[in-house]
């Protein structure tokens, strides 16, 4: 609605060192109102930890993190408490972020009841506005979760996201655990509501059809870092970033006769995100590797198109797609 629109949201991060699994280094990125910001990488690299700072549900060690134009990076949880209706995540199961014992209606009026400023007749009006939105019937309200299918759940899980009408949502992965069937309409429910609401994403993926589907911008992260960043048809199609290319290159994709494209095998494991790597982090995987690579930390420059990216020796982008 024309509210929402209104908002104008910005989320500037930045974090260093924080010291478990899933440590973050030196990540920068800023989200601006109105966009789709796909984050890509493999699990373990950090794109849940960033999604999770990103809302303060997770705290940073060093770094500041803003939310329109405010800077939230000190407030606790009960400052943060009023800025939680703008700001939600929406989970990769939703099942497992549902209560099974109470009902769907009881769920999704739960952030309306707990905001304190809806009736209850308030409550039922939006409920059904909502259950509208998600494509769900009305019906729906009063059974058990257990009662749906994935993509069901799903809608049940954004349709509680959205109840307190936020401007950022962030979403993990939140078609990952669905068929592909599923998966197509839950992106499309996605970007419909985006249009509809004036929201802002940061949408969670490891599958990069997903993220070529739904994002503006993406950045595509390794071990904790963001390595490379930009419009999301000039990411996919040509990368700068060895890593962005070994992505895209491991995906099959027929080509136009049918015959499927020859992958590219990202050599080995991940290191681990708690002992790196030094130099770049992706130098023990890099098929265009030199000695500089191991010594010195690319950091993310510009390249000048709209397009930032932390490597030493960026590809030109013109063979890549096809490695
Ligand atoms: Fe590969 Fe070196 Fe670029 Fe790292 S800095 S991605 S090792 S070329
Ligand atoms: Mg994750």
């Amino acid at each position: 609605d024309s509210v929402s629109k209104t908002f104008k949201v910005g989320s500037r991060f930045r974090a260093g060192g924080i010291q478990h699994l899933h440590a973050l280094q030196d990540v920068s990125i800023e989200v601006y109102p109105g966009e789709i910001v796909g984050l890509v990488g493999e699990s373990g690299c950090g794109k849940s930890t960033l999604g999770r700072c990103l809302l303060r549900l997770y705290d940073v060690n060093d770094g500041r993190i803003t939310f329109k134009d405010r800077d939230i990076t000190g407030l606790s949880q009960r400052e943060l408490r009023p800025l939680r209706a703008d700001m939600q995540m929406v989970f990769q199961d939703p099942y497992s972020s549902l209560n099974p014992r109470r009902r769907v209606g009881d769920l999704i009026a739960e952030p309306l009841r707990v905001h304190g400023k809806y009736s209850a007749g308030d409550i039922q009006t939006r409920l059904r506005e909502l259950m509208d939105l998600v494509n769900l019937s009305p019906d729906f309200l009063t059974r058990f979760p257990h009662e749906f299918s994935g993509g069901q759940r799903q809608r049940i899980g954004i349709a509680r996201a959205i109840a307190l009408s936020p401007s950022l949502i962030v979403a993990d992965e939140p078609v990952s655990a669905l068929d592909v069937s599923v998966q197509a309409q839950i992106v499309n429910l996605f970007m419909d509501l985006q249009e509809k609401l004036g929201l802002t994403y940061v949408f969670i993926a490891h599958d990069l059809s997903v993220v070529r589907q739904i994002a503006t911008r993406t950045a595509v992260m390794y071990l904790g870092g963001i390595v490379e960043l930009g419009e999301t048809d000039r990411v996919l199609h040509r990368p700068a970033h060895p890593y962005t290319a070994a992505l895209i290159s491991a995906v099959p994709e027929p080509d136009p006769h049918g015959n499927i494209k020859a992958r590219t095998i990202l050599r080995g494991e991940p290191p681990s995100p708690t002992n790196p790597p030094s130099g770049c982090r992706f130098h023990t995987r890099c098929p265009v590797a030199q000695d500089r690579c191991s010594a010195e930390i690319p950091r993310l420059r510009s390249l000048g198109d709209n397009r930032s990216v932390a490597c030493h020796f960026p590809l030109d982008g013109s063979v890549a797609a096809h490695a």
